[in-house]
């Protein structure tokens, strides 16, 4: 008898999870490896969080919650969607979930049928395709181009047939670090109307932007009602290992999701909830100072790498460099290269789709010594 499912045979392991494991496999054999590797910011999460949290375990929030979450945090959510983002939304439309990727998760098994198709821009972030796949649909890769902040190089119509179901969108982007313009947003929406398909709009980096805007497409006309707004704490708040994300989603979908929810985790960990509710409504100066930090940071890595010669765009959000390598070998030439000749681990573009096999994705979560030390070990490759 075949013991895996078939939904999870489809699936493989996350490429950048490999390439972290091999770097820390080297460090743990005692190697001074510099790990480029982390989708995590290198901060510790701001002491008034984590002291909410304590206060409310103290408290004793220590019992199941409500599956969507406790009011105190859907409601803070609501009014920064409204506030911040002008999506025209409010508390019943919001889930807190155990982290972004699970709402991402939740809504491909809540709205994906066996077939439907799902467009991807390539390249994308790892989990998108697998959780389309784990819900039984297609994704439809989007050809992009680099000078159009990885938008679509050919008209977005063409990629559209009867069965797309749904578009994922995520700006600012891992790995590119591109920023869709307001344009190319309503371009999207239209097409979205007037095709009947769904938005997913991943705006996990949306703190982490630098001299860019970011739009959120549910704040366009008619828009909230086929979009899903997926965003949470990890990159924001350096709040990676706490599991807090939510989706914003209308309420003719809400109420399936939430039936997934309750039959899975039930709720996210209820004390938990309250460090987010003080992420969102107390002081953000350690939000300030991380974003300045990340900004000094792009700004000396870029420097770095075009002086070795690197093709490397400016990336307006996030925290990820993606050079183009070519001139020096495929990408993962270059990373196998790079973990043993410099030491410096980075991931494949190759692991973001099949776009990405002259790029490599370098993570600046690491402080401008690191990544100075790193532009110096890496001459050993590039020089
Ligand atoms: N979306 C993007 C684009 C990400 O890069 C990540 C994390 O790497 C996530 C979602 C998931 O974040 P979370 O920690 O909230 O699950």
């Amino acid at each position: 008898k075949e013991m895996i499912s078939s939904r999870i045979e489809r699936v493989e392991e996350s490429a950048t999870i490999k390439s972290s494991k091999r770097a820390k496999n080297m460090i743990a054999s005692g190697v001074d490896v510099i790990n480029f590797t982390l989708g995590e910011p290198d901060f510790d999460t701001p002491r008034n969080i984590t002291d909410a949290t304590y206060r409310a375990m103290l408290a004793g929030e220590t019992h199941y919650s409500a599956v969507a979450g406790i009011p105190e945090l859907r409601s803070a959510i609501a009014d920064k969607l409204r506030s911040e983002n002008g999506i025209p939304t409010a508390s019943e439309n919001v889930m807190v979930t155990p982290g972004a990727k699970l709402a991402i998760f939740e809504s491909m098994m809540t709205l994906i049928e066996d077939g439907d198709e799902v467009l991807l821009f390539d390249p994308a972030w790892v989990s998108y395709d697998a959780c389309v796949k784990m819900a039984g649909g297609k994704t439809v890769w989007i050809e992009t181009d680099s000078e159009k902040n990885y938008f679509s190089k050919k008209d977005l119509l063409e990629y559209i047939t009867d069965k797309t179901k749904m578009i994922v969108i995520n700006t600012p982007c891992n790995p590119t670090g591109a920023v869709y313009d307001k344009n190319q947003l309503k371009e999207i929406a239209d097409l979205a109307i007037d095709h009947d398909f769904l938005v997913m709009s991943d705006e996990m980096y949306e703190k982490i932007i630098y001299d860019k805007k970011n739009y959120s497409i549910a704040s366009f006309d008619n828009m909230h009602e086929r979009t899903i707004t997926i965003n949470g704490f990890s990159k924001a708040y350096a709040m990676t290992g706490w599991r807090l994300g939510y989706m914003d989603a209308p309420q003719h979908i809400f109420k399936s999701l939430e039936k997934i929810q309750s039959h899975t985790i039930s709720n996210v960990t209820t004390f938990v909830q309250y460090g987010g509710v003080e992420a969102l409504t107390g002081p953000q100066d350690e939000l300030h100072k991380m974003q300045a930090a990340f900004k000094e940071r792009r700004g000396v890595l870029i420097e770095g790498l075009r002086k070795l010669g690197l093709k490397c765009p400016m990336p307006d959000g996030a925290f990820y460099a993606y050079p183009d390598v070519s001139e020096f070998g495929s990408g993962e030439e270059i990373t196998d290269r790079l973990l043993e000749e410099a030491h410096v681990a980075v991931s494949p573009g190759i692991a973001f789709g099949e776009s990405g096999k002259n790029n490599i994705r370098i993570s600046y979560a690491a402080s401008v010594e690191k990544i100075q030390e790193a532009l110096v070990r890496m001459e050993k490759v590039f020089g």
